[in-house]
C-alpha cells in the first residue's frame, strides 16, 4: 500500500472561544474537538503524536494515519485526554521549557487574553496519560531572528531541561512562529530531534524533510466538511 498525505493537525487552546477578542482561532471548542476526532475514527484514521508519526514519514510504516500536535501547552489540553484515550489516540503537545505554570505572555501584546499554561504537575499528568511531550524552545522566540547563540542555547537548553524535569527523551521540537531557515534547522538536527514541525500549511508526505514539517490548522471555524476536506483533499496541499 502506497502512503497517502499525512496531515499533521496543529492545534493550539481548546476552549469555548471568549467573546469579541482577537485570534480566536487559536481556541478550538472541546465539542468540536470531538468532533474531529470522531470524524478520523469513523473514517479509519489514527491519531498519533509526532513520536508515533515518525515512522510513516520515514516510509517504514504505512497506513491511514494523523499527526496530532497542541502548540504552547495550555492547561486545557488537559481536557482532551478522555477524548484521546477514548479513541485510543496520541499526541504530542509542545512545551516552552522555561513557562512551564506560567501564561502566553508572548501573546499579551496583540491583545490575546492571558491563557494559563500548564504546570509541573499537569505536564506530568499529559505524559502519564501516554501522551508525548516535545520541546518549543525555553522563551517561545523567533529562531530566525535570533542571535544564533542564543537561538542554540533555545534549541538545545529547552531539550536538556525538559529530560530532566520529566525523565524523559525529548525527540521532537516545534518552531515558534514557524520561524526558521536553513541555520536553524542545521542545529536542530544536531540538537538530536527527530522531527521539527513548521507553519507550513500542506499535507505531509512520506519523504519530507523531517526537520521541517508542514502542518494543518485547525481552528474553531473547522466543522465537518472542511475538516474532512482537510484530511482527505487537496484542500491544503495548495497553500504549500
Ligand atoms: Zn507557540
Amino acid at each position: 500500500m502506497q502512503q497517502k498525505p499525512i496531515p499533521i493537525l496543529m492545534y493550539h487552546s481548546i476552549a469555548a472561544m471568549p467573546k469579541g477578542t482577537v485570534m480566536r482561532s487559536l481556541h478550538v471548542p472541546p465539542k468540536l474537538f470531538k468532533l474531529q476526532m470522531w470524524l478520523l475514527k469513523f473514517f479509519g484514521f489514527k491519531g498519533l503524536s509526532m513520536g508515533e508519526l515518525q515512522p510513516y514519514l520515514e516510509g517504514k510504516k504505512t497506513g491511514k494515519v494523523v499527526g496530532i500536535t497542541f502548540d504552547d501547552g495550555f492547561k486545557n489540553n488537559l481536557d482532551v485526554l478522555p477524548i484521546l484515550q477514548k479513541f485510543n489516540f496520541s499526541a504530542t503537545c509542545y512545551i516552552i521549557s522555561q513557562n512551564i505554570g506560567g501564561i502566553n505572555h508572548w501573546d499579551l501584546d496583540k491583545g490575546i487574553p492571558k491563557n494559563p499554561l500548564m504546570n509541573e504537575n499537569e505536564v506530568k499528568q499529559w505524559i502519564d496519560s501516554g501522551m508525548e511531550i516535545g520541546s518549543h524552545t525555553q522563551n517561545h522566540v523567533r529562531l530566525a531572528e535570533c542571535d544564533v547563540k542564543i537561538a542554540t542555547k533555545e534549541i538545545i537548553q529547552s531539550k536538556f531541561d525538559l529530560e530532566t524535569q520529566f525523565n524523559c527523551p525529548i525527540e521532537h521540537f516545534c518552531y515558534p512562529y514557524g520561524s526558521y531557515n536553513n541555520e536553524i534547522v542545521a542545529i536542530s538536527k544536531k540538537a538530536g530531534y527527530g522531527t521539527a514541525t513548521t507553519v507550513n500549511r500542506r499535507r505531509a508526505k512520506s519523504g519530507d524533510n523531517l526537520l521541517t514539517l508542514p502542518r494543518v490548522p485547525i481552528t474553531h471555524r473547522t466543522f465537518f466538511h472542511l475538516f474532512l476536506m482537510k484530511i482527505l483533499s487537496k484542500y491544503e496541499d495548495k497553500h504549500g
